[in-house]
């Protein structure tokens, strides 16, 4: 099982991070140790001092593929949920500066929430909407008709790359909004007026 992640896929959270808004879509990995299921908790880990939440829609793909047309990307994926994708912007910031890999500020244990499955969303032109709540307060409003990428862009963008296989997971990117937790803090997840998911900062 792979776990794709897309950067930059809003333009105004490019625009908060200082991004341009880039020519195809930036694709990093995580390992399947970041996934962080059932509603467990997240454990601040000692090596960054600026943990940010970025709240995501991710699709589950059903069928192996390989350099999929866009056409006939969305029979590729027939469930969707909502996660976060940790990232340690601090780390993320210097790797960065730099020119290396972003994986230490990215896809660590526990990076990669997610909430359980669902069928019932809808392919259509309205696009999924979504929320995130932090100790009750609404942080992050999205919806998936304001990505820069589709589903289905994405879907043939990674497949000229990898293969896609029935189970792997694509995080679609986050709209504006992130920003940092703290140990005790309260992460509540909604696709549309459903709660997907809950993490609490330990
Ligand atoms: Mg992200």
């Amino acid at each position: 099982m792979k776990i794709f992640c897309i950067g930059r896929n809003y333009s105004e959270h490019a625009k908060e991070l200082n991004n341009e808004v880039p020519e195809n879509p930036v694709v990093f990995m995580k390992p399947a140790t970041a996934l962080l299921k059932d509603n467990q908790p997240f454990y601040y880990p000692e090596w960054t001092k600026d943990l940010h939440y970025e709240t995501e829609i991710v699709l589950r793909v059903c069928k192996q593929g390989k350099y999929i047309k866009e056409k006939f990307a969305s029979t590729y994926f027939d469930q969707v949920s909502l996660g976060i994708d940790f990232t340690a912007r601090d780390l993320q910031a210097y790797q960065k500066s730099k020119g290396l890999p972003w994986e230490i500020a990215k896809a660590f244990d526990g990076s990669a929430v997610v909430g359980p499955f669902t069928t019932g969303f809808s392919k259509g032109e309205e696009g999924i909407s979504f929320s995130m709540k932090l100790n009750g307060e609404e942080k992050q409003r999205g919806n998936s008709k304001d990505m820069i990428y589709s589903f289905d862009k994405i879907i043939a963008y990674i497949s000229q790359f990898f293969t896609l296989q029935q189970g792997d997971l694509i995080y679609t990117g986050t709209p504006a909004g992130v920003g940092p937790v703290k140990i005790g803090d309260k992460l509540e997840g909604f696709l549309g007026e459903e709660k997907m998911f809950e993490c609490e900062i330990k």
